[in-house]
């Protein structure tokens, strides 16, 4: 049994939840979608030039004070009674906590089927109508679920670091048309110079990297991510292996880490390492921006990453993961399919970025890459301008589609986009993205809101995600589901959004070296104090504290 913290911190009341109206749980609306100036979501790039795997640049630097961050305030949190705490999960038989039985409805690769998933230690041991004769069922902790179970979403391409940052941090001013462009912004350096601060880069006095890293993908697991693609830098720390899959990290939990990311374009030198990796199998995926922005300079890159190895097109492979993509011509998208090349996807992120948060067709021609049949996953890219989780960014890209693509993915193509294609764009589908026995158990499971179970996921909010599993641990559920977490977690209650949730990120015997024993509240507080102390340097015109919350609620 985990040990149970019932406290309720005045940091996780500020930065959790908001919002709440405990008159109606029904939380079938979408989140409201941009309405004008700096409406979507994630950006890019740290500065230009740099290494591709910490495309860091500048130090903290110097200039005035004053200013203030205008943080989005929203509100406090609900007591989690009445509606916002009516259906959900049922424990059946509280048993093992490394073997658990849950029953509900699964989204397998072939479509949605009534049955039972069996968890045994890190696997997926069984899917199917029952799975309750099996061995491992034996002892195992039994829920019914009330609701879909599916794979726990993967977010193919986030900067990690910069998720303790939203719109109200940094917006554009202008309408951009490649990503070279925005990075010369100077509100947008003295954000890059906070995150840089705080991350322990450069000349900072202080690291709260480990922290930063936590804080991002506390924020995904809640929303039923367990992978995330976080290009936190080159350097491997252990110290965030407890919550979400690290999934571009040595520490991901998996046999290997084979995948290499770039936020700039590649030297010769590096990119030719990579092809070399291809070939010696060290890469099975090489994830990198390319054509972020709607004109010939971002365009251009697809033909220079052709060019630029000493062997011509050997990153033409199918190994190969584009980000953005955004400027690609058809003839490009048709050279991407023929490569048998992936794409990750961030509608939100492009809107913002190069259409002025409003106009939706200044993102990845996604019809055309699909007649192509290019791979395409979505992620988030990161949370400034609207997207704070994969569950925000997939309604986005559903509400993009209506407005520019005449409806043509269903919310079983979305759905499939976060799971199964994110994970053949990252090269890991044989652990994980689908509810096959023999995966990993990173599942997440999602309160239904109608009859079909694939727009549960599209409708829900946190609140809507009931539990949470990586490798085989319950890392996130109904609060009353508590008693059956990992049992060596520390775990915490958390409102969210109006309905009681634990979070078990945190381990006993964790040390202050290995910083494993941190709770949300642990990392809230020292982000936020660490921000506060870096506006009162006073080194630019603007402050940046608070962070931003774990969730916005609809
Ligand atoms: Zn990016």
């Amino acid at each position: 049994m985990p040990i149970v913290l019932r406290a309720w911190l005045p940091a996780v009341m500020l930065a959790l939840a908001g919002g709440c109206d405990p008159g109606n749980g029904d939380n079938s609306d979408p989140l409201p979608l941009p309405s004008g100036g700096a409406g979507g979501g994630g950006g890019e790039q740290v500065g230009g030039g740099g290494s591709p795997s910490n495309g860091g640049s500048g130090g903290i630097g110097p200039s005035g004070g004053g200013g203030e961050g205008g943080q989005v305030s929203t509100g406090g949190g609900g007591s989690g009674e009445g509606a916002c705490d009516s259906g959900g999960p049922v424990l059946e038989t509280a048993g093992a906590t490394d073997a658990y039985l849950l029953k509900g409805t699964l989204l397998l690769p072939g479509g949605p089927t009534e049955g039972e998933l069996l968890i045994a230690g890190n696997l997926i041991a069984c899917v199917g109508a029952s799975c309750s004769g099996e061995p491992e069922a034996d002892g195992a902790t039994v829920i019914d679920t009330k609701g879909v179970i599916a794979p726990g979403l993967i977010d193919a391409h986030n900067h990690i670091l910069f998720d303790i940052f939203d719109e109200d941090d940094w917006a554009p001013t202008q309408t951009y048309t490649n990503h070279d462009q925005w990075p010369n912004d100077d509100r947008y350096g003295a954000m890059v110079d906070a995150k840089q601060y705080l991350a322990g880069e450069g000349s900072s006095p202080v690291d709260f990297g480990c922290e930063l890293d936590k804080y991002g993908e506390i924020k995904a697991l809640v929303a039923g991510t367990t992978s995330v693609q976080g290009s936190p830098g080159a350097t491997n720390r252990g110290c965030y292996r407890t919550v979400a899959r690290t999934i571009d990290q040595t520490y991901n939990g998996l046999p290997d880490d084979n995948m290499q990311t770039a936020t700039v374009f590649p030297s010769t030198s590096s990119a030719d390492g990579v092809c070399n990796n291809f070939n010696d199998g060290d890469t099975t995926a090489y994830v990198i921006h390319i054509g972020e922005g709607v004109d010939a300079t971002a365009r251009d890159e697809f033909n220079d990453l052709f060019t630029v190895t000493s062997t011509d097109g050997c990153l033409y492979d199918d190994k190969t993961t584009i980000v953005h993509g955004t400027a690609l011509d058809d003839a490009q998208l048709t050279t991407m399919g023929d490569n048998g090349m992936s794409l990750v996807w961030s509608p939100r992120s492009n809107v913002f970025l190069y259409g002025a948060g409003t106009d939706t067709s200044k993102t990845t021609n996604i019809p055309k890459a699909l007649a192509e049949g290019i791979n395409v996953a979505i992620a988030p890219d990161w949370s400034i301008g609207g997207s704070q989780n994969m569950l925000d960014e997939l309604r986005y890209a559903d509400f993009v589609d209506d407005a520019e693509f005449g409806n043509m993915l269903d919310s079983r193509d979305l759905f499939e986009m976060a799971t199964s294609h994110a994970a053949i764009a990252l090269g890991v589908e044989a652990y994980v993205g689908s509810l096959v026995e023999g995966k990993r158990a990173d599942i997440a499971v999602f309160l239904p809101s109608g009859a079909d179970p694939y727009e549960a996921v599209l409708a829900a909010s946190p609140r809507e995600v009931t539990l949470v599993f990586v490798d085989g641990r319950l890392l996130y559920g109904d609060a009353d589901l508590v008693d059956v977490g990992p049992s060596d977690g520390i775990c915490e209650t958390v409102d969210m959004c109006c309905r009681d949730k634990f979070l078990c990120i945190a381990q006993s015997g964790g040390s202050a070296a290995d910083m494993l024993g941190q709770t949300l509240a642990d990392i809230q507080q020292a982000l936020g104090d660490a921000m506060t102390d870096y506006d009162d340097l006073n080194l630019t015109e603007w402050d940046f504290a608070p962070i931003t919350p774990v969730v916005k609620c609809p």
